[in-house]
């Protein structure tokens, strides 16, 4: 067979502007740290230092929780809804002049393929912004009651895998809402949260309706736990979410949390297997798996079970690993080196525990932290990698003879953020739908977004809705 090989189709860097060093952005304004220390946030796919960012100490902490508290007092909580919706559709199509700008700095930040970032993440971090504007002058409307208030001040906290989607997701409800903000990005991915920050300048966004403060974990326990701020909105591990829901207990601030997954995608027989595959593929591969949602637990009727895991192997071995700014890139590099050693350690238990592991034959760049598509064969209920995130382009596959046994398996987890039938039946897709215990079920597809569609966990996946019109009611006093 005549084997084609595609040409380097790099998107050129020089579009974005990276400074040498990052202040805190407080009260409409970069500022330096008044007890914090830097450190630097780095391009996982060279290890090349992207600039010095600042860790922010309690103290700056505090400041921001007070810019956030006078900008609410004074400015955002008076404005009328259609004021605030000016601004939200400001910064939306902001976010869509510099999107392309906006793309790459998260693909060198994060190590994501462009191709991802720029058709997925960035159209919808613009469509975030513009939908919770048009909610702006309707809360009334939303079913929170006439005239539903804020809350005040938002202490919000993110992951690194959807750096900039994940801003959205928060940013855009609580200000469409009436409230202010704090947000703190995650350490290893601060810079598309910096360049918002300037959006926020660019659309003259009054002084202190949103705050960034950058740091690792303990900037995040200050902000949390600081008695100026009135919600909590945390999305990033289990562990992390059980601390925080502990420590804000019996204090009346409100906390959303949107923790991990270990999603099932079931696979029947009468399935349409090469959609499926697709499906499988973007379910586990997308974003390196470093997805909260990933169809992470593959379920596979048996009387095809040979047939699918055929033409996923071969499927696999297509994929493009390497140079995330490249265009043909597939799976791009994982985001640090504490990630990849938790895909390796896991991937090592799942071995060690007797699954048989495959992985796509690719060659992978020398410098940077990377990790081949793989899948484990073999894999019971009872294994670690059945049971635990992963948190990377990691899958598990079992497999299922009745559809009762795939509802028993695929909810047979701690967690419950998303699921994925495949089926032609629609009498099943709705029959399993009524069944799996996941906060959204994805039928001949997987990972698909909308600002217009709740999005949220069950059990050990948090609590709370994002998204659509269920996503205001966690910024609404009501
Ligand atoms: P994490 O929960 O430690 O970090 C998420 C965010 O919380 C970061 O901004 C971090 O700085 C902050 N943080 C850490 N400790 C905190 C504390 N005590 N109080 C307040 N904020 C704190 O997640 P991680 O270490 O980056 O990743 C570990 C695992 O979490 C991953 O392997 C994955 O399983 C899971 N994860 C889930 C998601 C998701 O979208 N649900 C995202 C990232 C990671």
């Amino acid at each position: 067979m005549a084997v084609f090989e595609y040409a380097p189709a790099p998107e050129s860097r020089a579009v974005v502007d990276i400074a040498s060093h990052y202040g805190l952005f407080i009260g409409g304004e970069f500022v330096e740290s008044e007890d914090g220390k830097p450190f630097k946030s780095v391009n996982p796919a060279t290890e090349e230092v992207l600039a010095e960012v600042t860790g922010a100490g309690p103290r700056d902490v505090d400041r921001a929780v007070r810019a956030a508290r006078a900008a609410y007092e004074k400015v955002w909580g008076p404005m009328s809804g259609a004021d605030r919706a000016k601004y939200l559709y400001r910064i939306a199509r902001i976010v869509q002049e510099r999107s392309r700008e906006l793309a790459v700095l998260e693909s060198l930040d994060n190590g994501k393929p462009i191709r991802e970032s720029r058709d997925v993440d960035l159209p919808l971090v613009a469509a975030w912004f513009f939908s919770y504007a048009g909610w702006a002058d309707k809360l009334g409307y939303a079913g929170f009651g006439p005239d539903p208030r804020p809350l005040g001040v938002a202490a919000q906290v993110i992951p690194w895998n959807f750096p900039l989607l994940m801003l959205a997701w928060k940013i855009a409800t609580a200000l469409a809402c009436g409230n202010t903000v704090v947000l703190k990005p995650a350490e290893t991915t601060p810079l598309t949260a910096l360049a918002f920050a300037d959006i926020c300048r660019q659309a003259e966004l009054p002084a202190g309706v949103v705050n960034i403060v950058t740091g690792a974990g303990g900037t995040g326990q200050a902000l949390v736990s600081h008695g100026g701020v009135d919600k909590v909105a945390f999305t990033g591990s289990t562990e992390v979410g059980r601390q925080i829901a502990g420590s804000l207990a019996g204090t009346g601030r409100r906390l959303t949390l949107e923790l991990g997954g270990k999603a099932a995608n079931v696979v029947f027989e009468d399935a349409p297997l090469d959609q499926a595959v697709e499906g499988i593929v973007n379910g586990i591969f997308f974003n390196q798996g470093q997805v909260c949602c990933a169809g992470s637990r593959l379920l596979v009727q048996e009387s095809v079970y040979d047939e699918v895991l055929g033409r996923l192997k071969r499927r696999m071995a297509t994929l493009r690993v390497g140079d995330p700014l490249d265009k043909n890139t597939d799976v791009g590099a994982i985001n640090s080196p504490a990630q990849l050693a938790r895909i390796r350690e896991l991937s090592e238990v799942g071995e060690a525990e007797g699954a048989e592991r495959w992985s796509a034959p690719c060659a992978m760049p020398e410098r940077g932290y990377w990790f081949p598509p793989t899948l484990f064969t073999g894999v019971t209920q009872a294994h670690r990698i059945a049971r635990e995130e992963i948190f990377g382009p990691v899958l598990s596959v079992l497999t299922f003879r009745t559809p009762a046994e795939a509802v028993d398996k695929a909810n047979n987890t701690p967690y419950g953020l998303s699921a994925g039938v495949w089926t032609e039946k629609g009498s099943r897709i709705l029959w399993m739908a009524q069944r799996l215990r996941a906060g959204v079920v994805w039928a001949n597809t997987f990972n698909k977004f909308d600002p217009a569609s709740p999005f949220g966990g069950y059990k050990e996946s948090g609590y709370g809705r994002e998204g659509g019109r269920h996503g205001l009611e966690a910024y609404l006093a009501h």
